[in-house]
């Protein structure tokens, strides 16, 4: 009997679907730009060696499989925190903050949203309690995310088409005329999908008008590391909001800048004002958690640890980190001398000056369609180009095509 033929065909979700196309897609010229994951010199997906040498000892240590805490693995979180937060965060050494591993980034946003939905801000009017703002553009899961956490989400100005870069007096604006107590999702770096991070001085006039509305702050942290090459540098905006005092949410992937995509690695911390405060937030992550997956997995979290807790496995991640971003800074620069040269006249600029792991090119949907459907090169319709995915072998291809659609 089909009982389930009252089911309609649900839409793909706008990147995995377009992978799937290029997967189908026999022409030898394929190219994808699609997916951010990082691609080496010769479009080849990459182990860090430092992740291989802790899976090497974690293997020889014949270590058990027990289920994790609902909360994960304890040393993980710890070293998640003190890589954002710095060993020293008076936070972290006061103990004020709640936190649990959680399935990746995405897992740990979804967490999040729901602490959120039960859990409204004390300061929060009748109209902010479950109201979460994400920057237009953002990474498309979150709205989907948040959504079905029960919150309304709403979008706040952030790339400024003309000037190809961050629309600061419209983002400030729309946070200005936020209701009190409602909750502002900031990326932390390397903002996906446009690479247009704030400045520091853009960073604190942030934090004011997050002070003047009381807002509650989530940061998205997928790209510690793989933005400036440096962990430490890709921490700033995070650090200035927690030494201000902002009790911020933090959700923190190891999928890019560890290579460790599908062993769904993340944390998620709150930051309190007190122990006591910690004590019950996490009481109340932990309910959220049981019913939904029961614990997390335990040997993502087990590399990053080891990883993290060893000083000479720690320097070669470190270096490892610098080389992505590297390669990913010379392949900006790359295809900006290509498109500059084929096209006299017209500025790349914005390709270099943007940082992380996307481009947002400022390519139209129809072009996008067009250098699918005439050049094979696939990237999704809002004109983000996945950096990661350019290599030597390929930056001539994509410029050309890129010039002969825009023609
Ligand atoms: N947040 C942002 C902004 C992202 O770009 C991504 C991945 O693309 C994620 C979160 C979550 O990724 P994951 O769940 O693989 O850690």
């Amino acid at each position: 009997r089909p009982l389930w033929r009252d089911v309609p065909q649900g839409a793909d979700d706008p990147i995995l679907g377009l992978n799937q196309a290029f997967v189908a897609d026999a022409s030898p010229d394929k190219v994808s730009l699609v997916v951010g994951a990082y691609r080496d010199a010769h479009g080849k997906p990459v182990v860090l060696r430092a992740v291989r040498a802790a899976e090497e000892r974690i293997v020889a240590a014949a270590l058990p499989k027990e289920y994790t805490p609902i909360a994960g693995m304890a040393e993980f979180v710890r070293a998640a925190i003190a890589l954002m937060l710095g060993d020293n965060s008076s936070a972290l050494t006061e103990g004020r903050i709640a936190a649990v591993q959680t399935l990746s980034g995405t897992g740990a946003c979804r967490v999040a949203a729901d602490l959120l939905a039960r859990f409204p801000s004390p300061d929060a009017e009748p109209a902010a309690a479950k109201l979460i703002y994400v920057p237009e553009p953002t990474w498309s899961n979150h709205w989907a995310i948040f959504h079905d956490a029960g919150l309304t989400v709403r979008g706040y100005r952030y790339w400024d088409g003309d000037s190809l870069g961050l629309d600061e007096d419209g983002l400030l604006e729309d946070l200005r005329a936020a209701p009190r107590g409602a909750t502002l999702l900031l990326h932390a770096c390397a903002h996906n999908p446009t690479g247009v991070d704030p400045t520091s001085a853009q960073w604190a006039r942030i934090a004011d008008v997050v002070e003047e509305r009381a807002l509650r702050v989530l940061f998205d942290s997928a790209y510690q590391g793989f933005a400036s090459g440096d962990p430490e540098r890709d921490a700033a905006a995070v650090r200035l909001f927690v030494e201000r005092g902002h009790p911020i949410m933090l959700a923190q992937s190891f999928a890019k800048n560890f290579g460790l995509y599908g062993e769904r690695v993340g944390a998620l911390s709150v930051v309190t004002a007190s122990v006591a405060e910690a004590s019950t937030v996490l009481s109340q992550l932990k309910l959220v958690i049981r019913p939904m997956y029961s614990s997390p997995p335990l040997h993502g979290a087990r590399i990053v640890a080891q990883v993290l807790g060893d000083p000479a496995l720690k320097q070669l991640w470190l270096e490892d980190c610098a080389g992505m971003a590297a390669r990913i800074a010379q392949m900006r620069s790359a295809l900006r001398t290509e498109l500059e040269s084929l096209q006299p006249g017209r500025s790349w600029a914005h390709m270099s000056s943007q940082i992380g792991m996307f481009c947002f090119s400022g390519l139209r949907p129809e072009e996008v369609d067009a250098l699918r459907e005439q050049y094979h090169l696939y990237l999704t319709r809002d004109g983000r180009i996945s950096m990661a995915s350019v290599n030597p072998g390929n930056v001539r291809h994509v410029a050309q095509a890129i010039t002969e659609v825009m023609a």
